[in-house]
């Protein structure tokens, strides 16, 4: 078999990419080892409930709204405005706006006021980035251009509207330097202020990414019907444009001939030769597993070998006994820091005593994704493979279940904190760790954000401006996309790496 584009992996980032280059008329087969799309845009049902497994909303950021409607998908997806709220101890706030998030630091401020200056000098640098990025909103037209002529008249048209913020922007990319925690460390008097503001975010978090949240947080979208909606809309894009989307098929090497990659092998024996490849799952794999040995550098293995990945997290699914209407608060989803935060070790055996969490609950969003008076509640942690021992595995299978259980049941102490009326309607818990993560998508540590936010342990470059690089790999017509291509990654950088390849391969 030969067509012009293999895309290994169909989340997010393959699907949307494939979705690009069927559109396109090439002919595209995407491969996916597991039994339905989505990778970390994934849904499950267990006893009638609806279960979100990875991602549990998602930012538009100018992107995600825009690549529908470039490929004719808008009307098939009904996508509901998210309303993300932060919690501490019993208490909840509205993330909605500029006043609701004065209105948390001023919360904050009253309960540290030694520091009511340095969360008044956080809290000015977050809304001058909001105003700034707000030029982000617009940043898609050059992305996703309808036709040559029209595209160019309209990125004059938002240079001339949008330029000095651009600027702005640019300048404030110095954030992206410097790890979140110092930037907050520089300003707060206060070590357990500092925990609470910082305790979300992933370890190694630069600067630019922790002030802009507050923005991102206002832009996210819930899919009517779950997660699973987009990858399922997608899929169909890719097929009824003459596309393939395998499912239940794993790539296991790729061929390369005088430098360039020609075709790949699946885990059924098949071979397919293609123009151009676009890998788009994990990066250590590619370059350890799937290309013959000396198709790359020792050097650029050496590197590769001495990055880390980012943070992965620990997951509870639960099925309650409660109808949505009855619950504590009428809140779909959370970013809650349940007690006095300690430092994030991820590593201890204590993590999960004070961890914070996310909490969503899909019907609150749509009735329709939990039984008739029941409610499904998703409760995530940041996480990574180390805690305790590697979770117990070199132990015993035993061991990894009751690490786990205690983790669990150490979280739910602090889940009933804000939700007391739950203690004793919980029907069913289902839990899924780091391992389950890489289980099910073999990202490498079950990083759920590619390489590591550090600066100093990553691996791909990490400057914005040269972003439509970073797809590039040392073999010829293979390309990377998606959370393993840009640093620090998430959805955004999946939708900008998938459409920048797909252009890419659609010019061959
Ligand atoms: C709980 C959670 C919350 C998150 N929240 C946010 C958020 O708020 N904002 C944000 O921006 N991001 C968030 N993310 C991260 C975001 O979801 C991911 O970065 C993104 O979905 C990654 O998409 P991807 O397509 O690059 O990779 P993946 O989703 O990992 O897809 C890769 C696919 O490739 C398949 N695959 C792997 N190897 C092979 C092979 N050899 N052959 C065939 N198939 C293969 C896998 O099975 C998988 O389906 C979150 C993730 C999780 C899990």
């Amino acid at each position: 078999m030969r067509v012009d584009a293999v895309v290994i992996g169909a989340g997010i980032s393959g699907l949307s990419c494939g979705a690009f280059l069927a559109k396109a008329g090439r002919s595209v087969v995407v491969i996916e080892r597991a039994e339905r799309p989505g990778g970390y845009f994934n849904s499950f049902q267990y006893n009638g409930y609806h279960f979100d497994g990875g991602i549990k909303a998602v930012e538009n950021a100018g992107l995600l709204l825009p690549m529908m409607q470039s490929l004719g998908l808008e009307k098939r997806v009904n996508f509901m405005k998210n309303r993300m709220y932060a919690g501490l101890e019993d208490k909840l706030f509205l993330m909605d706006s500029d006043e609701d998030i004065s209105a948390y630091f001023d919360y904050l401020g009253n309960l540290f006021p030694d520091s009511k200056t340095g969360l008044g000098e956080v809290l000015a640098e977050m809304m001058d980035l909001t105003r700034v990025m707000e030029v982000i909103s617009d940043m898609s037209r050059p992305l996703y251009k309808e036709n040559p002529i029209l595209s160019k008249l309209k990125s004059a048209a938002w240079f001339m509207k949008n330029g000095k913020r651009l600027m702005e922007l640019l300048k404030k990319l110095k954030y992206n330097e410097v790890l979140f925690r110092e930037f907050l460390q520089e300003r707060i008097k206060d070590e357990e202020l500092i925990n609470i503001i910082d305790e979300p975010f992933f370890y190694g978090t630069p600067a630019f990414f922790g002030l802009a949240y507050p923005t991102v947080f206002r832009d996210y979208y819930y899919p009517e019907g779950g997660i699973s909606k987009i990858p399922d809309v997608l899929t169909e894009c890719i097929t009824e444009n003459g596309g393939i989307v395998k499912l239940n098929t794993e790539v296991v090497e790729i061929k390369v001939s005088n430098g360039r990659a020609v075709g790949v092998v699946t885990s059924t024996g098949q071979e397919i030769s293609a123009g151009s490849i676009i890998n788009a799952a994990d990066a250590r794999k590619l370059y350890t597993k799937l290309l013959p040995k000396e198709t790359v550098s020792s050097d650029f293995l050496t590197r590769l070998a001495r990055a880390t990945v980012s943070d992965s997290v620990f997951s509870i699914f639960l099925g309650v006994d409660s109808s949505p209407e009855d619950l504590d608060h009428d809140v779909a989803h959370v970013i809650y820091v349940p007690a006095a935060a300690k430092p994030v070790d991820y590593s201890s055996p204590e993590y999960f005593e004070t961890a914070g969490m996310e909490i969503s609950i899909p019907c609150l969003r749509d009735r329709k994704l939990a039984p008739e008076g029941k409610t499904g509640i998703i409760l995530n942690l940041n996480s990574t493979q180390e805690f305790s021992n590697g979770w117990g595995r070199k132990v015993s299978r035993e061991a990894y279940e009751s690490i786990k259980e205690k983790a669990a049941d150490q979280v739910m102490d602090n889940f009933f904190k804000l939700y007391p009326s739950l203690r004793d309607k919980i029907e069913f818990r289902l839990v899924a760790t780091p391992f389950t993560m890489e289980r099910k998508t073999l990202n490498s540590g079950g990083s759920i954000s590619g390489w590591s936010y550090h600066p100093d342990e990553t691996f791909p470059f990490r400057d914005f401006k040269k972003m439509n690089k970073s797809i590039l790999t040392p073999v010829k017509s293979l390309y990377q996309v998606g959370q393993w291509s840009f640093d620090p990654a998430g959805v955004p950088v999946c939708l900008i790496t998938a459409k920048v390849a797909a252009d890419r391969a659609q010019k061959k």
